[in-house]
Formats: structure tokens, C-alpha cells, sequence
């Protein structure tokens, strides 16, 4: 009786329809083209525009180019030559894999391709219109693919009129264009606007590609940021705190070379320059992460820069640490600025040849109470050496006994600590007069009798170990032959499996059954008699709201440390000076990681007074 009504779109009604997706503005067609070179392995990438691409956009690439007949394919909807099975998704390597852009650019502007392979004579022309194609042609050009996309939208007039004014297509153009470009500092690439050089950016190492992004004189404000985790590796520069913007703009977050937006990842780096910038301001950063792509999900919409990450928390803590600690490295210096300048505007004549990224070995760890570092003497380490070069103080003596830093002290415009009580110390605790009564070790000095209370010390000197390589890698975890069974609560429970990468990360593993933690390996520096109060301890810090989610992995490794040294004792002297010998490496060696003191001196004076 009745007729069927369905039936389908014609393809080039489909396409359209779908190209409203894809392509938005003459930026999702830079971005599209752009990608595609970069899949395609070239070396260099040009982009050429005429009226902020409404007239022309070209992108011609020295890549690997296309037989004939993938020139034609290559405009089919869901051609692509990246993905062969729905697996390949999760361990994306390249940038495109849905074959779209190709089809759905077709579909509503005039586009030209010249596309040859590497070792063969001629290459292929090819000319779309409305996805019919209307030229096939060989022809002789270079190895590479070029694209000319002209009209966009000239069928779509209701887009056409939607585009904003040039400047404002123009700087999403640009915008797609640095991200592209910041993503892949090996690669060249060059920027024309209606015949006008915008940029021209030699391929060359990360600094130099972010420095002339983020523009003039930008070089020597960028700081390094560098961390390695077993999860994700983060590399990148931070602008110094004192050349915040006012404006936002200077944000730019890539995973395994993909730009993307993600407002909790950035509310980790505005923590970590809290205090140093005015809330007005923004921070400036490009960072890098490097994460196993089957552990992210890139494919939730053509266009957004959102990505789905499995680890975000564990991601976040360590952004925030890790940053901070960039900045931290950067404020303890702030007079000296030990990265060399390099002017990029340099003379044409020298253009061809590779800049080269400034070494210079600041050590991150350097502590002036750490005798190894010395020991050898003049060659010292980066930082005696940057010391040295900039004219600072005098060369570092080489004394092999640790207590002779205290000469040094004064004079090290690195040490921050000053406490009466380690300079009181300097010169007779070294002849080993230790006395330990309960939980303090006693020493006379000088000055006084300085007492070290050891279960403070002990948490102290552990809490600065563990705290560095806990940033870099999970803890040392001993395996129990027998697990134990711990009974907590639904939300106990929940915090623990929400906090579970950072637990395993301290050295807890556990299987969850119910309410019921099963524990098979704990952190080796935990004693067995304090795994249950750690537990307890570090659950009540997860529940504690007053903790910020950034910092939760120092309150862990607070606590973990402070269960770790709750039995810690000393017997006799020898045990004694070695403890005062690693408490005194601690650049903190005052105060325990809660603040609370770790040493008094009883000053003479004090003693007299009662006679
Ligand atoms: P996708 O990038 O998702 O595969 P596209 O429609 O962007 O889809 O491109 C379709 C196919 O055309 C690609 O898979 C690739 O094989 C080929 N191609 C596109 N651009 C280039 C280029 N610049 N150089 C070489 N091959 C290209
Ligand atoms: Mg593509």
C-alpha cells in the first residue's frame, strides 16, 4: 500500500552533511591538510593564504605522495590509509584515521591536488568539484603532495556568511598553525599571508621552536620542565613567573604530539604557580606528555581537542610537583641566569646553519651538605662549575668530611635553611661525643648541648629519599608471603581504589573483595608492625577534604615516612653519627616534614642561668 520513503542521500548530499562537522572555518582546513602532511612524512611543510583562507588555501608538503589511483581514492569518504582494523584505534600513531577531511573538504569548496610519489617520473593532477572529479591528469612535479583549496563554502552560502571577519580567521588559522608547528619542532614550516612572510621556522631543537612561538626575547624566559614517570614522560618550558600575561594565550598542552585543552590539567600548573604570579596574570607553558596511546581516548569528536586520559589524577599530581619544582629550581636562582641567550633574529647569511640548544648542567639535587658531590674536588658538579664561570664566590673547597660544609654555609647563595643549631654544631660534634638517652640523641657543641630528636630526624631524612624518586618511580615494594586483610568502610574503599595508581605508586598492592583490602606488598621501608596505623593514617589523609587533590602525593609520602620512622631508635654512637650525617644532607634538616623541630640547642647560657 504504502510506498517506501526512506532511501538514501545521494554521496555528495552525505558529504556535505558530514563536512559540517569536520570543517568549520578555513582553520579546520589548515588543520586537516596540515595533519595530513605531517602523517605523510614530510619535512617540510608550507602554508600559503589568500584573505585568511576564504580565497585560497595551500598547503604543499615534501612528504611521501600518492600513487594515481590513491590520488583519486584519497576523496572517498572513510578513505584512509591509517587505520585497518577497529585495534589499530587504540595505538594511534598518526593524526588522522577517519578518512573525512578529504571527502568532506571536496564537498563544498574547489580543490586541486598534485601529488608524486619518491622514484617515479610523473605525478598526478587531480581537480574536485561538488566530489565529482574533473581533472585527471599526469603531470611532472616534485616529489610531495599540494594542495590548493579555493571557495570554501561557495555551495554553503548560510557558512559562508557565518565567517567572521579576515582578522579572525586569521588568527584561528594561525592559532592551528602554532599548534601544528609546536607539536613537531624536527619539522619545517613557513606561513604566507596574502604574499606576506608571517613565519618562517627552521627545524631545530624544542627551546628554539617554542621561544620563536611564544616570540621575541622570549628565549630567556622560558624554564625547562622535565619528568620521567613510568606512566607518563613530561617534558617542556614554563614561562618565569615574572612574565606572565595578563592576557591568556601562551597554553599549550600536547600528548604524543597532539595539541589538546584540558582545564583540570591546567588547574594543576596555575597551583603550582600560585603565590608567584598575581590571580590576574596567566602562566605561559607548552608541556609535553608522552603516554601510552592505548591509555588515552583521542576519539571522541572530529573537531575538539579534548582527550580522555585513564591516569588524569595520577597525571595531575605529578604536573603540579613537577612544575613546581621547575619553578622552585628557577627561584632559588633568580639572580643568575644560567640558560645563554640566543637571539633568533640572526643574520640570513648564517640561517643554514643549525643553532644548537645551550648546555648547561644546573644540578636539581644539589645539596651543599652532600659530601660525595665534593669529594673529588675541583671538577665538581654543573652547578660549583656555573658557580665558577659566573664569577661567584671563590672554587669549592674539597673537604671529604661532611661537617666541614658548615664553613661553606654562609657563603652559598643556594642554602636557604638558616638555623643557629647547625653552625652551633660545626665544630665539636665531629669528635663523635654522642650520648642517647630515650628518643634523643645528645651532643655537646660549642655553644650548648644539642638535642636531636631521633624519630623526627628519622622521618625527615627518609621523607627527603623517598619524596624525590617517588616523583620518577614507584617505591620499593616487598612482597608479604602472607597478605593481610584489612576490614574498611564503602567510602574506604572507594578512596582507595580511586587513589590506587598513587598507592601502588608508594609501594601498596592490594586486591579489592567487597569491603575487604587484601594486602600482597607493601613499601619495603614500612616495618610489618605499622602497615595497619599507615593504612589507617593515609585512608583518613584521602578523606581529609582539606587536603588538595594536587597534593595529596606529598601528604602520602608524609605519611607513609612518618609510619615508617614512628619505632626508629639508635644504638650506640656509631648509629648516632650516621644519623646526624644524613640529617644533615636534608637541605630541611631543622624541621621534620610537618614543621614541628628536629633539634634544640640548651645554650650554655641557659644552663648557667639555673646554678
Ligand atoms: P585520514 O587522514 O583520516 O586518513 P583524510 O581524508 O585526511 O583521512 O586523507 C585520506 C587519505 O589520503 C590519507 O589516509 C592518506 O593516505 C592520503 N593523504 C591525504 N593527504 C596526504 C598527503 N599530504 N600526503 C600523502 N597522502 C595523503
Ligand atoms: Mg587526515
Amino acid at each position: 500500500m504504502f510506498m517506501s520513503i526512506i532511501h538514501l542521500l545521494p554521496e555528495h548530499v552525505a558529504n556535505q552533511i558530514a563536512a559540517g562537522e569536520v570543517i568549520q572555518r578555513p582553520a579546520s582546513v589548515v588543520k586537516e591538510l596540515m595533519e595530513n602532511s605531517i602523517d605523510a612524512g614530510a619535512t617540510f611543510v608550507q602554508l600559503n593564504l589568500k584573505d585568511a583562507g576564504k580565497t585560497l588555501i595551500q598547503v604543499v608538503d615534501d612528504g611521501d605522495g600518492m600513487t594515481p589511483e590513491d590520488a583519486v581514492k584519497c576523496f572517498q569518504r572513510h578513505a584512509t590509509s591509517k587505520l585497518k582494523s577497529a585495534d589499530d584505534l587504540f595505538q594511534l600513531q598518526t593524526k588522522g584515521f577517519r578518512g573525512e577531511a578529504l571527502a568532506s573538504i571536496a564537498s563544498i569548496a574547489h580543490v586541486s591536488m598534485r601529488t608524486k610519489k619518491d622514484g617515479v617520473d610523473t605525478g598526478t593532477l587531480i581537480e574536485v568539484e561538488g566530489n565529482a572529479i574533473k581533472t585527471n591528469e599526469q603531470i611532472v612535479c616534485s616529489k610531495g603532495t599540494s594542495f590548493e583549496v579555493k571557495n570554501l563554502f561557495y555551495n554553503v552560502p548560510a557558512r559562508r556568511n557565518f565567517l567572521k571577519s579576515e582578522g579572525i580567521e586569521f588568527g584561528h588559522i594561525r592559532d592551528e598553525f602554532e599548534r601544528v608547528a609546536l607539536a613537531h619542532p624536527d619539522i619545517k614550516f613557513s606561513l604566507h599571508h596574502n604574499g606576506q612572510e608571517i613565519y618562517q621556522l627552521q627545524a631545530g631543537v624544542l627551546r628554539m621552536r617554542v621561544a620563536s612561538i611564544f616570540g621575541r626575547n622570549s628565549n630567556e624566559r622560558l624554564v625547562p620542565l622535565e619528568e620521567q614517570t613510568n606512566i607518563v614522560s613530561i617534558k617542556g618550558f614554563l614561562g618565569k613567573p615574572d612574565a606572565a600575561k595578563k592576557t591568556r594565550g601562551e597554553q599549550f598542552f600536547f600528548v604524543n604530539h597532539r595539541f589538546f585543552k584540558d582545564s583540570y590539567f591546567h588547574h594543576a600548573i596555575s597551583k603550582a604557580f600560585e603565590g608567584m604570579i598575581s590571580e590576574k596574570h596567566f602562566p605561559s607553558y607548552c608541556i609535553y606528555l608522552e603516554v601510552d596511546p592505548a591509555k588515552i581516548d583521542v576519539n571522541i569528536h572530529p573537531t575538539k581537542t579534548e582527550i580522555k586520559f585513564e591516569e588524569d589524577r595520577f597525571i595531575y599530581s605529578i604536573l603540579l610537583s613537577s612544575v613546581r619544582q621547575a619553578l622552585g629550581k628557577y627561584n632559588i636562582f633568580p639572580t643568575l641566569d644560567f640558560e645563554t641567550e640566543t637571539s633568533f633574529d640572526v643574520p640570513s647569511s648564517f640561517r643554514k646553519t643549525e643553532p644548537v640548544e645551550p648546555q648547561i648542567n644546573v644540578d636539581p639535587s644539589f645539596n651543599p651538605f652532600q659530601t660525595q658531590k665534593f669529594s673529588n674536588g675541583s671538577s665538581g658538579n654543573g652547578f660549583t662549575k656555573a658557580l665558577k664561570n659566573e664569577g661567584f664566590g671563590q672554587a669549592m673547597p674539597s673537604p671529604s668530611e661532611w661537617e666541614q660544609f658548615y664553613h661553606i654555609e654562609e657563603s652559598s647563595p643556594v642554602q636557604q635553611t638558616s638555623n643557629s643549631e647547625s653552625l652551633d654544631f660545626e665544630n665539636e660534634a665531629s669528635h663523635g661525643n654522642y650520648l642517647i638517652h630515650d628518643r634523643y640523641v645528645f651532643s655537646p657543641t660549642k655553644s650548648g648541648l644539642l638535642v636531636i630528636d631521633v624519630k623526627r630526624a628519622k622521618w625527615r631524612i627518609l621523607y627527603d629519599e623517598l619524596i624525590g624518586k617517588f616523583i620518577h618511580q614507584a617505591l620499593d615494594s616487598q612482597q608479604l608471603l602472607f597478605p593481610i586483610e584489612k576490614h574498611v568502610s564503602n567510602v574506604e574503599i572507594d578512596l582507595w581504589s580511586n587513589h590506587e595508581k598513587l598507592l601502588q605508586q608508594l609501594g601498596f598492592h592490594c586486591t579489592i573483595n567487597g569491603t575487604m583490602l587484601s594486602i600482597h606488598g607493601v613499601p619495603s621501608v614500612l616495618p610489618e608492625n605499622s602497615i595497619d596505623s599507615c593504612i589507617d593514617s593515609l585512608l583518613a589523609d584521602l578523606q581529609n577534604r582539606d587536603i588538595d587533590q594536587g597534593d595529596v602525593a606529598h601528604y602520602l609520602v608524609r605519611r607513609l615516612t612518618q609510619n615508617a620512622a614512628k619505632d626508629a631508635q639508635v644504638r650506640g654512637t656509631a648509629e648516632a653519627q650516621a644519623l646526624v650525617e644524613s640529617l644533615f644532607q636534608c637541605e630541611e634538616h631543622a624541621l621534620a616534614p610537618n614543621g614541628k623541630k628536629v633539634m634544640h640547642t640548651v645554650s650554655l647560657v641557659d644552663i648557667s642561668s639555673n646554678f
